[in-house]
């Protein structure tokens, strides 16, 4: 059996930068917001794969699933289907919300030292380490995790501009520092240090 859920963000944000759900529903909320921000990033007509994990348990065992998502622009929709148990859906009102990290709301940076481009790959448990924090302070932080692709045995490929990874990296000791289990803080500072350091090898700046 397969699901068709259509969701309008306007109904579900209170648009002061809350949001005013909890347990499960605040769970779906922050996977569509995922999946929101993934096609905010991607280019219009588009189908993208993410490595977004399907969120069903056919058979009680998790759906092994990773979300596709393909983003229209008039009118402005985002439409999302996992190809491997088939549930899919699509959320309206994207655009301008806070879910939406394009070009408007996170325009790249205009210097050509902000611009160099950095690609980090991370492991599964680190993309899922990532995806379970609350949302990072600025959405730069945002875009280098919403742009994120699936990389072979299951890996996943970050790639940004160095001026977002400075802030992300930054923003991950910060979360690391505020952390109060102690294997989430050991596990957050070594994402912390693998992504700074690919960083410097690839750019030369310490982050
Ligand atoms: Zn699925």
């Amino acid at each position: 059996m397969t699901f068709y859920r259509r969701t309008d963000l306007d109904d579900l944000d209170p648009g002061d930068g809350s949001v005013n759900v909890s347990g499960r529903a605040s769970r779906l909320f922050e996977h569509l917001g995922r999946i929101a921000r993934a096609a905010s990033v991607r280019p219009t007509g588009e189908t993208a794969v993410t490595p977004i994990g399907c969120r069903r348990r056919p058979g009680r065992k998790p759906c092994k699933g990773r979300i596709r998502v393909r983003r229209l622009d008039v009118p402005s929709t985002v439409q999302w289907e996992c190809p491997h148990c088939g549930d899919s859906g699509e959320i309206i009102n994207v655009r301008g919300s806070e879910w939406d990290l394009g070009a408007a709301r996170v325009p790249l940076p205009e210097d050509e030292e902000g611009q160099q481009e950095v690609k980090v790959r991370i492991t599964e448990q680190q993309y899922g380490l990532l995806s379970a924090l609350p949302l990072l302070m600025e959405p730069e932080s945002e875009w280098i995790v919403a742009k994120a692709e699936p990389a072979t045995h299951g890996d996943v490929r970050l790639t940004g501009p160095l001026d977002f990874w400075e802030l992300l990296v930054w923003e991950l000791a910060a979360a690391a520092n505020h952390e109060e289990s102690r294997t989430r803080q050991r596990r957050l500072n070594e994402l912390c240090r693998q992504l700074g350091n690919a960083v410097e090898a690839q750019t030369g700046f310490r982050v």
